[in-house]
This record gives C-alpha cells, structure tokens and sequence, in this order.
C-alpha cells in the first residue's frame, strides 16, 4: 500500500510539474506570438434576417502556432486575460481591423454604414488610456469612428459600471457603438441594462443552441427580444446554425443572425471577396 502510493504521489507530482511547465511554456510562446505576429484575424459576417444581406462583421483572432497551427482563442483568452497580455492582443486586434478598413476604404470597398465588431476584454476597457488609444489608432488610420463597434461583456460593464458608462459616452460622441456580447450569460439587471449607452446586445449561442427543442429556452429568447425593443435595441443572435433556429427568430422581424448557417468566421481577404466589392467608378 506504501509503495502504491508514493507511486501515486509521484505521478501527482510528476502530472502538476508538467501542468506549471505548460504554463511557462504557455505564457513564453504567448510573449513571443505577440512579438513575431503569429495572430491572425478571421471576419464573420452578421446577416440582416429581414433582407438575407451582410449587416455587419465581426473580428475573431486565431493563433497561427508554428507547430500546432491554427488555435482556437478559446484555447488561450483565459490565459491572455489573467496574465494581462490580452490588452497588448486587444490592441493588435484593434490595430489589424483598422488597417484592413483602411484598405477596404481606399478600394471603395467599405460599404456605407458598415461597422467592423472588435472584441473586448474586461482589463482593456477598463486601462485608464482606453479611449485615448483608440481615439489615436483610428486617427493613425484615419479612420471615423463610425467604422467600429466594440464587444463588451456584462461582466466587463459592472466591474466599474460609472466608469464605462463615461468611456462609452466619450467614444459615442465620435461615432462608436457598443454592443453587449454573450447576453444571457451574465447577471443581466434590467437597471443597468438601461444605463449603459449601448446600441445593441447579441443573445449567447448557448440560449440559440436547443431554441427549436426547449421551450425555457425559446420563452427566455422571446423575453430577451421583448426587452431589446423596450429598450430600443438591436439584437444579434449567435449561433445560428439551421433554417429552423433561422425561421423561428424570423417571427420577430428585426433580427440580425450570425452562424454557421450563414458562414464561419473567413480569411479576410475571402470575406472582401465574398461579400463586398470595389464600387463602381
Ligand atoms: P464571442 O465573442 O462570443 O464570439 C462568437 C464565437 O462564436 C466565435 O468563436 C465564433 O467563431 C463562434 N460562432 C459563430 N457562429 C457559430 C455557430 O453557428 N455555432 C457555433 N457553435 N459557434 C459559432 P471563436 O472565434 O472561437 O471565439 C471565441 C471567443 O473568444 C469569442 O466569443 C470572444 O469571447 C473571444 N475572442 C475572440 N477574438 C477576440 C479578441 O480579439 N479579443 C478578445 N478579448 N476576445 C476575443
Ligand atoms: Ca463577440
Ligand atoms: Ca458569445
Ligand atoms: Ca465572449
């Protein structure tokens, strides 16, 4: 019994030494894919349920690893987040959009009153320079703010709620929007909801997932919309993957869909092929 478990106690020992190694490891090839620009951005597009037609996009990073190719952001925003480099990758993200909006924009490609959608992680919006980064990113690019919307969490927003509000206000005034993602999933008060100078919330896909299957789930999507239109805000629904999820948020007319149904999130370059084109001249 006495050899069994130094047996065990080792293999614990052996199992946490390779845990702690791969997060050093983790943190080291994180630090070097910030500098050797090994993310990379996809764009998904937002389909305007009334019309069938683009709406909007959204920015999702990847990590183009050398050896592993092509990580999920699922895979390490948790680690960017609590080790504080994800303001550093916010920032990229942030700068890669506006270089690509720069370049759409001088092909006349940038379709009028189009938004790019760039997430955000809490410590991002909340750095004291927030606003005065991307105020002078976007002069950089020469860019008016009416090309971006950000992506913000519930949680992000209540952590220092007079303090977003403020930031949002000031960007608002510049043309920015803001959107609050993963809705749902939070701890959604109706009174704050009514504070935050947002111009849209984008339903979690896991409300989206079994909408056709579970009634909680479709009178829950119902009350969201419901509250959207009070409030006089567009909803966005993740997710999407089938004409019935599709036909069912379809009932209420001013949806915008994003999901597979419509497209995954695509190289940029087959985003600009695929769904917008040089203006004629
Ligand atoms: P999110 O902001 O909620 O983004 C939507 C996620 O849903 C994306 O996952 C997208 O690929 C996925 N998705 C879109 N349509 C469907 C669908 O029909 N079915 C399913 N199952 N999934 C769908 P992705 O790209 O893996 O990103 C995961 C999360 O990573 C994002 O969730 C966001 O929270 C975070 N993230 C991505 N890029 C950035 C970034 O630049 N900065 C920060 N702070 N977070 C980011
Ligand atoms: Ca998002
Ligand atoms: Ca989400
Ligand atoms: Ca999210």
């Amino acid at each position: 019994a006495k050899q069994s478990g130094r047996n065990c106690c080792q293999i614990f020992e052996e199992s946490m030494a390779t845990e702690a190694n791969n997060l050093v490891q983790l943190e080291s090839e994180l630090r070097t894919a910030i500098q050797s620009q090994q993310f990379v951005l996809r764009v998904q597009p937002i389909i305007d349920g009334q019309s069938g037609k683009l709406a909007a996009a959204e920015a999702l990073i990847r990590w183009n690893h050398p050896e592993r190719g092509m990580v999920s952001p699922l895979e390490f925003i948790g680690f960017l987040e609590s080790s504080g480099m994800i303001r550093e990758v916010d920032q990229l993200v942030f700068v890669e959009v506006c270089q690509y909006i720069h370049a759409l924009r001088s092909t006349g490609e940038m379709p009028e009153e189009f938004r790019f959608s760039v997430n955000l992680s809490a410590s991002t919006l909340h750095r004291s320079d927030f606003v005065q980064r991307v105020e002078s990113t976007l002069a950089q690019y020469n860019l008016p703010g009416t090309c971006i919307e950000f992506e913000i969490t519930e949680g992000a927003a209540l952590q220092r709620l007079d303090e977003v509000i403020q930031k949002l206000k000031v960007l608002q005034l510049q043309g920015l929007t803001f959107a609050l993602d993963d809705f749902g999933t939070g701890y959604s008060s109706l009174s704050y909801l009514k504070r935050l100078p947002i111009n849209k919330i984008k339903i979690d896909k896991s409300f989206i997932k079994d909408l056709i299957f579970d009634p909680q789930d479709e009178a829950l999507v119902a009350s969201v919309i419901a509250i959207a239109d009070t409030l006089n805000l567009r909803v966005v629904a993740e997710g999407v993957e089938s004409e019935d999820q599709a036909a069912w948020l379809n009932c209420y007319s001013d949806i915008w869909y994003q999901g597979y149904l419509f497209d995954r999130p695509l190289h940029p370059e087959a985003f600009r092929e695929k769904y917008l084109q040089p203006q004629q001249t």
